[in-house]
């Protein structure tokens, strides 16, 4: 084995794959520059940080299981007036996380919900937070799963461990009472601990209805809006504008 390959060798066995990949490149560079030893390491260091970073960065995402990646610079504020932006740009700075403060994306379909929660989702990826986006049906199937299957306590532990909690969808399908029942349990397990954001269509004076029960309703309710930022996306959809316009040119 040559000098070149054990190196290439023991640093990919430290997981130091960049600098095993372009150490012998950058050595013969540095040798004809007549960089110092000290700067050369450097050079390598710094490429290992750069590509661990995006590498964990990366991780975090396809852990959050977004359904589409989606980022507050592509947002057409201007197609939603009503919205308030500047609560939205300064929720992407995070400090409701710090704080464990929820935020409720409350509003019709297409008016951007998910996309403004995967957006802030990926933010706190990008800090290496541990983000988790569900729609709420399948989450709540998955608790029932962990129910029958005994594991419903180490499946709560899980989802208290999470930085950023992105729970999407709530108030299309029906919830049962088991359904209700768990749903309690996480948002309790996460109050003044850490952050969910919820996307709903949801009136507040609908959630009874939705839960089948005023009394679990609210005190879901009770818990999730004592620390929240409240944000209304009552503007039209998205999904249909083009639509819209046209049938507006036919009139
Ligand atoms: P909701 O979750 O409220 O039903 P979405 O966030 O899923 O709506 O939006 C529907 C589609 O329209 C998505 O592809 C989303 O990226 C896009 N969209 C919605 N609002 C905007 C907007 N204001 N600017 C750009 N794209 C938008
Ligand atoms: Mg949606």
């Amino acid at each position: 084995m040559t000098e070149v390959e054990r190196v290439r060798e023991q640093l990919n066995n430290l997981g130091l794959h960049t600098m095993s990949g372009i150490f012998e490149k950058e050595a013969e560079k540095a040798a004809k520059s007549q960089m110092s030893y000290t700067a050369f390491l450097g050079r390598l260091a710094d490429e290992e940080v750069v590509n661990k970073t995006d590498r964990s960065v990366n991780a975090h995402i396809t852990k959050a299981h977004f359904p589409a990646i989606k980022t507050l610079e592509s947002f057409d504020f201007g197609f939603q007036p009503s919205l308030p932006a500047t609560q939205v740009k300064e929720l992407a700075e995070l400090g409701f996380m710090a704080q464990a403060y929820n935020v409720l994306f409350i509003g019709p379909p297409g008016s951007g919900k998910s996309h403004l929660s995967v957006s802030l989702g990926i933010k706190a990826c990008s800090q290496r937070k541990r983000v988790l986006f569900a729609p709420a049906a399948s989450l709540l199937d998955q608790l029932v799963a962990a129910a029958v299957s005994h594991t419903l306590q180490k499946t709560l532990e899980l989802i208290g461990r999470l930085d950023l909690l992105i729970i999407d969808e709530l108030g299309y399908m029906p919830i049962d009472s088991q359904r209700g029942n768990l749903f309690f349990q996480v948002v309790s397990r996460r109050y003044e601990k850490g952050s969910i954001i919820l996307n709903t269509n949801k009136s507040f004076d609908h959630w009874g209805e939705m839960f089948g029960d005023d009394v679990i309703a609210s005190a879901i309710l009770d818990r999730l809006l004592h620390y929240c930022h409240i944000i209304p996306t009552s503007g039209p959809s998205y999904r249909i504008k083009d639509k819209i316009a046209k049938l507006k040119k036919n009139d």
